[in-house]
């Protein structure tokens, strides 16, 4: 049973790529060959080209909202902290935010514990975050992969307020061994790990056993596979790398969102 008021949401990560010109045209193409008014439809540039993402969707009425999210936000609100930014410094540039990428747990250390500042710093302002998580391939193979997920779902909420961040919150499953490699979970992986996440929020006190989350799938989604986990009724859409950067991907995949999400508003 979907709750009623669970979206489908497709969002895009084009991690480090793009100039703001490039982003900005790409941005527009995106919009008009995604307009399918029943997904929710996300694009999250760098930081250096929010601002001509944001303008060149302005600028494209008719391809619907296409809202601006950003990769990554800092865990204090101001300071000295060189290079970084802050949640405020996001307002008027974007409306979501991912914390806790794998790209980042990996490369710039961090921790649970962290991604929960970050996850408070995003509900302060009133940003709706994609938290992510996901197993490396030794947990998969050591049969360790919920463990490892449940301990990341608790750790990136530990102390964050249950009922004022559950408006705002989308959680995107994202096995760390297929991101970016062109080896994608099966669907059924995918459902299996919604409901441990789920069954993890509703631990934590989120109402309805965390059944009004949105939990997404990421890793090497393409139009040909997102099928796969549209099926599932558990996973609400998908948060995509690569082919996030190719229009005709992005057009197959919010197009097959939208055949999941039209079948859900007729339920
Ligand atoms: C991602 O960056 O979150 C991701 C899932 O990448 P890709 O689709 O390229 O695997």
């Amino acid at each position: 049973m979907i709750p009623a008021m669970r979206p489908v949401i497709v969002a895009g990560n084009w991690k480090m790529h793009t100039t703001p010109a490039e982003a900005g045209e790409l941005a527009a193409t995106i919009a008009r060959r995604t307009n399918e008014p029943d997904v929710v439809r996300v694009l999250c540039p760098p930081f250096v080209s929010l601002a001509a993402v944001r303008d060149a969707l302005e600028a494209e009425p008719g391809a619907g909202a296409v809202a601006v999210g950003a990769q990554n936000v800092h865990h204090e609100t101001t300071g000295p902290y060189t290079g970084e930014v802050s949640a405020h410094m996001l307002q008027g540039l974007a409306s979501w935010v991912i914390v806790g990428h794998s790209e980042r747990r990996r490369d710039a250390g961090e921790t649970d514990e962290l991604i929960s500042r970050k996850v408070q710093r995003a509900l302060d302002t009133g940003l709706r975050v994609i938290l992510c998580v996901g197993e490396q391939l030794e947990d998969r193979e050591a049969g360790h992969a919920a463990d490892l997920v449940r301990t990341q779902v608790r750790g990136s909420l530990d102390g964050v307020d249950v009922a004022a961040i559950a408006p705002l919150l989308t959680i995107a499953y994202e096995p760390v061994w297929a991101i970016g490699t062109g080896r994608h979970a099966q669907g059924s992986d995918a459902a299996a790990m919604a409901a441990v996440i789920r069954a993890t929020l509703g631990g934590l006190g989120f109402d309805d056993r965390g059944e009004e989350i949105p939990v997404l799938y990421g890793g090497s989604v393409s139009s040909s596979n997102i099928g796969d986990f549209m099926d599932e009724p558990s996973i609400d859409g998908a948060l995509v790398g690569g082919a996030s950067l190719k229009p005709d991907e992005m057009a197959g995949i919010v197009a097959r969102a939208g055949l999941t999400a039209r079948a859900r508003a007729q339920r």
